[in-house]
């Protein structure tokens, strides 16, 4: 085993979102993770702002080597909790309607919005979506294989350049961020760049998983439940929970208009088990659920 510098080691376990050098491991949420000790990676919360995150941080090699080709295939399985459909069938089949709710929603929110921004585009079906209701499209996706989906499907050119670095020398009225901040391993540089590209005034959607929530962590300190190690297992180093969201967003100038839960229902995860759907009625009557969605303005 490789001893990392001791000077770096401190460095990568200070809160990315505030700074604080006062963070603590986690092993109970590490256990529901379950990362194993070949993982250098645990799970820490920040004792300051309550943000909760994988420490050391994702390195730019394991980040390459943990979205090399295969991801989509396996993200459709996590989005549906082992449905097996792939993420194109999903998105016909299922997110459609939730991509057209939430263009309405935005719209009638900010009705003088003329442009959108993906991020984390994808195979182009939000986007699509946005341009047959008259608003000018841009995208930015890290997958190849996905924009080259995109653009034989809708002739759509994405930017595969990393976020942090995108500067198309424009800004959006809208930004349309869908599980996409989690995978950053330092979300205020993602947070800082959507302030950048949003105009006066513009919008940006958010929706994350609300992973460790209370069900979560109840199952797993009573030892019931845990989720079975995979690299997928690493593709969220950033938690966040409704109260982190905000502040997250509020360090760089934009403003919550509304932040809600929900369950995967919404994304037409009907549960089978017993245990599953007490879990959702659990995290409804106590006002948690599985996803974090957030509508930030900036002023
Ligand atoms: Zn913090």
């Amino acid at each position: 085993m490789t001893q990392a510098h001791p000077a770096t080691h401190l460095i990568e376990v200070v809160c990315p979102l505030c700074g604080s050098g006062f963070t603590k491991e986690k092993p109970r949420l590490s256990q529901i993770l379950s990362l194993p000790e070949t993982v250098r990676h645990r799970v820490r919360k920040c004792g300051d702002c309550g943000f909760i995150f994988l420490g050391p941080y994702l390195s730019r090699e394991e980040l390459e080597s943990l979205y090399s080709g295969t991801y989509f295939a396996g993200k459709s399985s996590e989005l549906s909790e082992g449905s097996g459909l792939d993420y194109e069938i999903e998105c016909a089949q299922v997110r459609l309607s939730k991509f057209e709710r939430t263009l309405d929603d935005l719209v009638a929110l900010h009705p003088q919005a003329k442009s959108v921004l993906d991020v984390g585009a994808a195979t182009g079906e939000f986007l699509d979506l946005a341009r047959k209701k008259g608003l000018a499209t841009a995208g930015i996706e890290l997958s190849q294989w996905a924009s080259d989906r995109a653009a034989e499907k809708y002739g759509f050119k994405f930017s595969n350049e990393p976020f942090e670095t995108f500067s198309p020398g424009e800004q959006y009225d809208l930004i349309h961020a869908s599980h996409v901040l989690e995978h950053f391993p330092h979300p205020n540089r993602a947070a800082s760049k959507i302030a950048e590209l949003l105009s006066p005034g513009g919008l940006v959607y958010v929706e994350v998983p609300f992973q460790f929530n209370a069900a979560e962590s109840l199952a797993g300190r009573a030892g019931v439940w845990t989720r079975p190690f995979s690299t997928f297992s690493l593709h969220h180093p950033s938690f966040f929970t409704p109260t982190t969201l905000r502040k997250l967003f509020d360090k760089h100038g934009l403003s919550a208009k509304s932040i809600k839960c929900f369950n995967w229902d919404r994304h037409g995860d009907a549960p089978t088990r017993r245990s599953k759907k007490l879990a959702r009625s659990f995290l409804k009557l106590i006002g948690q659920g599985q996803i974090i969605e957030g509508v930030f303005e900036h002023a």
